[in-house]
């Protein structure tokens, strides 16, 4: 298929029929008169009653505790930037739908006229009663981080922000798993990491408290390595600047390094790069569309390489929906008041084991592939392995039990198991 055909595929897919993705369905029989009077008044008083009595009700008697708000201003919306909360209202609808059948979770989109982090934060705050969970979705950096570092602090729900956590917790199982196949010891890895976004920020946290060291990671942005001479960085990424004085291009950076980080830009590394690092190196090379270098281009310059990007059509795609469907599904499940370190850790952890398991013949068939098994091109699951949600959201579940986060129990979690099987 053509450009010209693909482009008007996907508006057509958008607007045939009723506009959108995305509707709202009843959940209790409205067939008859006595039906809606349950429904609606005078019925519904008396779980209005109960809730009054006791708040926490609202989690029995209404859809709070499965409802999830997507909540974006639509200043970095995908890779096309600040486009405004109107036309990112698509892929926050499409993020509904992935929820929706990933995880069965539903989910309102809410694109907000509010781009300080006063507004943006007041507004957010003031729908706790609505919904079970908070998941943002394209804000732009800096402003993302302290959206998100005041909602968590002022909000008993759980909050995340998809564009840093989730990146962060695919490509930590990623990694993980790209370690044990090179023969790398994560608290020895050299790393070089290529932008210093709200992705690259997050992910490198990750990566820290899966074992990396802070002193064995240089960091870029646009105007070069994060070091002690940098006059212009805010703190969040002043944490990440090297002592190191012999690194001043990403070329310097590149020579015996284990592992590649790009959350950057298309097409900036080279093949020369590639050949300098260490043997047996990873590269994962994450900007969207274009890659930092692109998948053919790295394993042909280096049999010896793993190689992850964000895209879907080569092996090894870091994409967010590995994650945010079942974390927020073990989170809601039990009530947790957060979605916390334990728990992303908790997350990757699941990810980078269920790779390791035989792959079911469904999954190759839904990739037409023949015999997925852990190894250099196949590090991560796949998104439609239907194992994801029993293996993610029970570990994350799990997590926020032992952290203490969780106001509900589970007594008997092989039926939890077999729920979230179903
Ligand atoms: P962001 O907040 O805008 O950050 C981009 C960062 O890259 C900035 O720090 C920028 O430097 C830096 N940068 C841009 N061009 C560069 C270059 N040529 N060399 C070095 N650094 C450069 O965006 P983000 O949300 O972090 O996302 C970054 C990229 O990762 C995007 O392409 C995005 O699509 C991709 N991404 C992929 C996945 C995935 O695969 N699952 C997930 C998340 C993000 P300045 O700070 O100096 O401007
Ligand atoms: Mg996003």
């Amino acid at each position: 298929m053509n450009k010209t055909n693909r482009k008007l595929d996907a508006l057509n897919y958008h607007s045939k029929g009723r506009p959108g993705k995305i509707q709202v369905v009843p959940t209790k029989p409205t067939n008859s008169q006595r039906d809606l009077t349950m429904a609606y008044s005078p019925g519904v008083a008396q779980p209005c009653l109960e809730i009054a009595k006791n708040v926490d009700d609202v989690y029995k008697y209404t859809a709070k505790g499965n409802l999830v708000a997507v909540i974006s201003n639509g200043t970095a919306v995908l890779g096309l930037g600040n486009i405004g909360p109107e036309a990112s209202k698509p892929v926050m609808e499409g993020k509904g739908l992935l929820f929706k059948i990933y995880a069965d979770i539903d989910v309102f989109d809410l694109e907000l006229n509010a781009t300080t982090v006063d507004e943006f934060v007041n507004i957010v705050k003031a729908l706790e009663p609505t919904f079970g969970g908070i998941n943002l979705e394209d804000i732009s950096a800096p402003t993302c981080f302290e959206i998100e570092q005041r909602l968590k602090a002022e909000m008993n729900i759980p909050v995340m922000h998809d564009d840093q956590h989730g990146t962060a917790i695919i490509s930590g199982a990623a990694l993980m798993n790209a370690c044990e196949l090179q023969g790398k010891q994560l608290s020895e890895i050299k790393m070089v990491v290529n932008g210093a976004g709200a992705a690259a920020v997050s992910c490198s946290k990750m990566y820290l408290s899966l074992g990396v060291k802070q002193e064995n990671l240089v960091m870029f942005d646009i105007n070069g390595v994060l070091n002690h001479d940098r006059t212009d960085l805010d703190p969040m990424r002043m944490q990440f600047a090297t002592n190191r004085t012999d690194v001043k291009t990403l070329s310097d950076a590149m020579v015996d390094a284990d592992v590649f980080v790009g959350l950057s830009a298309g097409n900036v590394v080279t093949p020369d790069m590639l050949r300098s690092m260490a043997p047996h190196p990873i590269v994962f090379a994450m900007a969207n569309p274009e890659p930092e270098i692109d998948y053919e281009t790295g394993v042909a310059t280096r049999d010896d390489i793993i190689m992850a990007t964000g895209r879907s059509d080569y092996p090894n795609q870091v994409n967010n929906v590995l994650g945010f469907p079942y974390i927020f599904r073990g989170a809601l499940d039990v009530r947790a008041t957060a979605i916390n370190e334990e728990m992303k850790r908790a997350a990757a952890h699941a990810i980078a084991e269920l790779t390791k398991k035989p792959v079911p013949e469904a999954v190759n068939l839904a990739y037409n592939a023949k015999n997925l098994k852990f190894g250099k091109d196949y590090i991560i699951p796949k998104p439609m392995d239907q194992r994801l949600i029993t293996e993610v959201s029970m570990a994350v579940a799990r997590a926020a039990v032992e952290s203490g986060v969780a106001r509900k129990q589970i007594i008997d979690w092989d039926a939890y198991a077999e729920e979230l099987r179903n």
